[in-house]
């Protein structure tokens, strides 16, 4: 579609055709003159002046009947960015508001050309976008109209700038545009980018289209004119007018439906706007009576409307010559907010103060999903990356299909095979912690359940209840895995603290049973000495160790006192024994010289072999055969020592000492995570140890664990690497 450039003048004149007041018109033409003043001298990339740009998005923006505000913001929105004004001065010149507006605009914009091949970034960028409209959906309204100037326009930039904005487009603002029903926008923006990333497609289709089109508006006059007659016969106001869908939409009922051109059912689209909820209704009522509708096809969504706030009455019907018709009927109101969305919600009224707060409530309220963005963007902890706020989002938002009601009505949208679980979350994470079963359509069902469309759903909920973890085995989304987890692991460090306790008493008793003073030798200090000989590195964990006897509280009194066991004390003997037995079979290799029986052979520590590893034996001097893994470093130029070594058959009795390198995004629980994955691996954890590296954003954790043999090390390895966060896990050598 061609384009003319508007005059600031013409962006008054429509401005003036809603808005009366002398003080909000003047604020906008200083905000046109502020804008010229400062982009003079700019140029775009088709070599008209910068202001252009500005004229249409503020005439675009007035078109859509939004308040002066936002229209000055659309005059304003590249002057932080482009022009090196402040916030401060901005809001000086004008007010807060406005200077907001532009300022959250910019910075969307600005991520936008950082590390783009970064899918952080890219995240992090969209995260950005969500937040923002959360905070004031007028900020995403004037980055969406500015976007739709840059595609209008798109044909100045690169062939590969091109396609990376239109691609960013189709992904990241046309689901926007709809969300906040803007069907307009996100029509000439998805027609734009698909223009732009598949030309051929596009080509044949309107192609197609147009070689239609003379019969289709044949058959779409006829149809207007029979219906036109049968209305105005029974006295029913109305407009009705024939309506084209856009290209994209075709193509992507092509693919996703698998279907031919031809057989795309509602390409013949016919729409009713009448007065009065009650004439829809009406009208319905003579158009099934006149023709026959398809069955399954009759859609209400004005007593159930759509998540993005549209109404209207779908029906589809066989008209006079056969043909199918997919006819819309709906009331002004509601045809104003099907094209404009949110932005009809937000139609400047004269008269009435604007309360930017106020509004942004009452639009949440109308989009319940919006109100779960904003509950998701204060839900993240701060070691939630952004492309896992990316991820829950797209998933439980976006991808939602399901829509399912509370009893009172209010629509909730979930993923497809959602369960109650998933429903109880988004409601409330109390709900979600308490809930103990599950009504859906007056019947009670398991928790599992999966939702349907239509399902009214009803929460029965327990106080002093929790979660299971089997909801984590069937809950769709991320939203309530993510807190039915944190509430296992809360729960888990809750019971680790009563374990202190237990650890607590056990030193103690076995102090005082040896006659020392506990009070004396637990002092925090003295305690804080002996971590590194139990692997820990703090109190917790240490009297977590003593408790579950993953620590011998014997041996930890030996080395808090100083003291040799006392000879009588005939149980510590026995103990004694018993490890030292234990040791021995620890130390055998599982490693044989062929050819030669008896040898003293040791494993390398440097790199420490596992079993299945490829290995060679290293001759030292005087102390038997050291066994290194092929490549470790340390033998690399020693061929002249080194003599083929063995691994005997499998022995399960043997397990290996295996070092482990983790880098990571550092966030909370990590190490609680890690070390869940390594005893679920049955693999006995010797040593850990983390740091936070100098960027403060990732760390290195450093693991030493037993393992049987080089598959269990990798699948060990494998699951390491499935932990959020985690970059990569690696073998060491010394
Ligand atoms: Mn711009």
């Amino acid at each position: 579609m061609e384009h003319r450039n508007p005059s600031v003048d013409e962006v008054m004149a429509e401005a003036r055709s809603y808005i009366r007041d002398p003080e909000d018109l003047f604020l906008i033409s200083k905000a046109a003159e502020y804008a010229a003043a400062h982009h003079a001298g700019q140029f775009r990339k088709s070599g008209e002046p910068y202001i252009i740009h500005l004229n249409n998005v503020a005439y675009i923006l007035a078109t859509m009947r939004v308040g002066p505000k936002t229209i000055a913001a659309g005059f304003l929105h590249d002057v932080i960015e482009d022009c090196g004004i402040s916030h401060d001065e901005l809001a000086a010149e004008f007010d807060e508001e406005i200077a907001d507006i532009v300022e959250a605009v910019t910075k969307i914009g600005t991520l936008e050309y950082k590390g783009k091949d970064d899918p952080e970034y890219q995240a992090a960028n969209h995260r950005k976008i969500f937040i923002a409209m959360a905070k004031d959906v007028r900020v995403i309204l004037v980055k969406l109209i500015d976007r739709l100037h840059n595609m209008r326009t798109l044909q100045y930039q690169s062939a590969a700038s091109q396609k990376r904005i239109a691609a960013e487009t189709l992904d990241v603002y046309a689901p926007i545009a709809h969300r906040l029903g803007i069907s307009a926008v996100k029509n000439e923006l998805e027609d734009l980018s698909f223009f732009y990333l598949n030309r051929e497609e596009y080509y044949h289709i309107a192609r197609l289209v147009e070689a239609k089109k003379a019969e289709r508006d044949e058959s779409v006059k006829r149809m207007i004119a029979d219906i036109s007659e049968l209305l105005t016969k029974n006295n029913i106001q109305f407009r009705i007018f024939g309506r084209s869908k856009h290209l994209y939409s075709i193509y992507r009922k092509m693919i996703t439906k698998n279907k031919r051109f031809d057989e795309i059912l509602d390409l013949l689209a016919i729409r009713i706007v009448t007065r009065t909820e009650l004439n829809c209704y009406e009208i319905l009522g003579y158009i099934h009576a006149a023709y026959k509708p398809i069955p399954g096809r009759l859609k209400d969504y004005i007593a159930v409307p759509k998540t993005n706030m549209y109404q209207s009455i779908h029906t589809t019907i066989i008209g006079s010559d056969g043909k199918i018709f997919e006819v819309q009927i709906r009331t002004e109101d509601m045809d104003s907010v099907a094209e404009r969305g949110v932005a009809a919600h937000w139609r400047y009224k004269e008269g009435r103060k604007y309360d930017a707060k106020a509004e942004q409530r009452e639009i949440e309220e109308k989009l319940s999903w919006l109100k779960s963005i904003t509950l998701y963007s204060e839900d993240q902890s701060e070691g939630t990356s952004a492309s896992e706020y990316m991820a829950s989002l797209q998933k439980d938002i976006f991808e939602a299909n399901v829509y399912v009601m509370t009893p009172m009505g209010r629509v909730i949208d979930l993923p497809n095979g959602s369960t109650p679980i998933d429903f109880a979350y988004r409601i409330h994470t109390d709900v979600g912690h308490t809930a103990v079963g599950a009504i859906v359509n007056d019947a009670m069902v398991p928790l599992n359940t999966e939702l349907h469309t239509g399902d009214v759903v009803q929460i029965k909920t327990m106080k002093g209840t929790g979660p299971s973890e089997d909801w984590l085995k069937f809950v769709k989304t991320n939203q309530a895995r993510n807190k039915i987890r944190s509430y296992l692991t809360k729960k888990e460090f809750e019971k680790k603290a009563e374990r202190t306790e237990e650890g607590e008493k056990a030193l103690r008793d076995e102090l005082t049973k040896r006659g020392f003073d506990a009070k004396e030798y637990m002092e925090k200090k003295k305690l804080e000495n002996v971590f590194g000989e139990f692997h820990v590195s703090n109190y917790t964990d240490f009297m977590y160790g003593i408790a579950v006897k993953s620590i011998n509280v014997t041996h930890v009194c030996e080395k808090l006192t100083n003291q040799k066991r006392p000879v009588n004390d005939q149980e510590a003997l026995e103990k004694l024994l018993h490890r030292k037995e234990k040791k021995q079979v620890r130390t055998r290799t599982g490693v044989i010289v062929p050819g030669i029986e008896t040898m003293k052979i040791t494993i390398a520590q440097c790199c420490l072999p596992v079993y299945g590893d490829p290995i060679v034996g290293f001759i030292t001097k005087g102390n038997g055969v050291k066994v290194h893994r092929a490549d470790c470093p340390n033998i690399k130029d020693m061929q002249s020592r080194l003599i083929d070594v063995a691994w005997e058959d499998a022995d399960m009795e043997h397990s290996y000492d295996a070092d482990i390198l983790i880098y990571c995004f550092d966030r909370n629980f990590l190490i609680t995570d890690i070390v869940t994955v390594v005893s679920q691996l049955k693999a006995p954890l010797i040593n850990i140890s983390a740091k936070v590296n100098k960027d403060k954003i990732t760390s290195t954790v450093k693991l030493t664990v037993q393992v049987e043999n080089t598959g269990h090390l990798e699948s060990l390895m494998a699951n390491l690497r499935k932990v959020d966060s985690v970059r990569t896990v690696s073998r060491i050598s010394h």
